[in-house]
């Protein structure tokens, strides 16, 4: 049995408040339990929040939200959806996944709620994946108001990095897409392509994308590319914390490489 729906989230955060908080209500509705809200930003509420995030979630030191839980009376609790960090519209977009697939009507009829993929006869390779259905545009992060787009820079069969970028070569952020939830292999990369003194393990954050939130088409083909039937994402954005942090920026330094765009990481002056 359900016993209630949880959502982690700060009233600050324009992934969370209002649409996050208003579909959490709704799912809440829908499954005809409560709603536990925690608020980050409430001491009396941040240490259930964290044990909930630690536990079951998507840790990492300063963790993305929103979070949504959904928490069962054998103490079972599945994590049902985090937001996004490349757009709000893409966070907007995952709730809309989440109502419309056959998981959500299951989570009021089958209280097991085992989330299943289905196996498809369609292999796409995990980089496929990612520009099918986890690559947003976004917006340009501090620093200037055009477009970012995700250019890849590393991939094999089992893991792709890649860079938002904005037409003048800046970078919000660099995501690193696995079925599985190691951050070694890009932390690696950013040293090799960056150094270490600027990659800080607060600015490093997980997050885990099931099919159901990226629509029908992807909880078909999901399987296909992750054992697990998730795909994680890991984040590195850099959140400058002093005056000479915030001059310095990371930047692509594109070129073709058989047709795509390919790149590599450096530090410069935004001016
Ligand atoms: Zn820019």
């Amino acid at each position: 049995m359900i016993k209630r729906v949880s959502i982690v989230l700060a009233n600050y955060c324009p992934h969370c408040v209002p649409f996050s908080l208003r579909n959490a209500k709704k799912m809440a509705e829908y499954l005809g339990v409560p709603l536990l809200v925690l608020d980050i930003e409430l001491p009396e509420q941040l240490e259930a929040a964290d044990n909930l995030v630690e536990e079951h979630g998507d840790w990492s030191e300063d963790y993305l939200i929103p979070q949504v839980f959904v928490e069962y009376t054998d103490g079972r609790v599945e994590h049902l959806l985090t937001g996004f960090s490349e757009a709000v519209a893409a966070t907007e977009a995952s709730w809309k996944a989440l109502f419309s697939s056959s998981h959500y009507q299951s989570l009021a009829h089958e209280p097991t709620g085992v989330p299943h993929s289905h196996a498809s006869s369609h292999h796409n390779s995990l980089e496929e994946f990612v520009e099918k259905y986890l690559t947003f545009q976004g917006q340009c992060h501090r620093h200037c108001d055009n477009p970012s787009t995700l250019v890849h820079l590393k991939s094999d069969s089992k893991s792709l990095i890649g860079a938002y970028v904005c037409p003048s070569g800046y970078v919000s952020r660099v995501v690193y897409f696995s079925a599985f939830p190691d951050v070694k292999p890009l932390k690696d990369f950013l040293y090799s392509q960056v150094g270490q003194e600027i990659v800080k393990d607060r600015d490093i954050r997980p997050a885990t994308r099931h099919g159901w939130e990226l629509g029908n088409d992807a909880l078909a083909e999901i399987g296909s590319v992750s054992p697990t039937g998730v795909i994680k994402e890991i984040y590195w954005t850099v959140y400058p914390k002093t005056e000479d942090e915030r001059r310095r920026g990371i930047f692509l330094r594109s070129y073709l490489k058989q047709g795509r765009r390919r790149g590599k990481l450096f530090i410069q002056n935004k001016q």
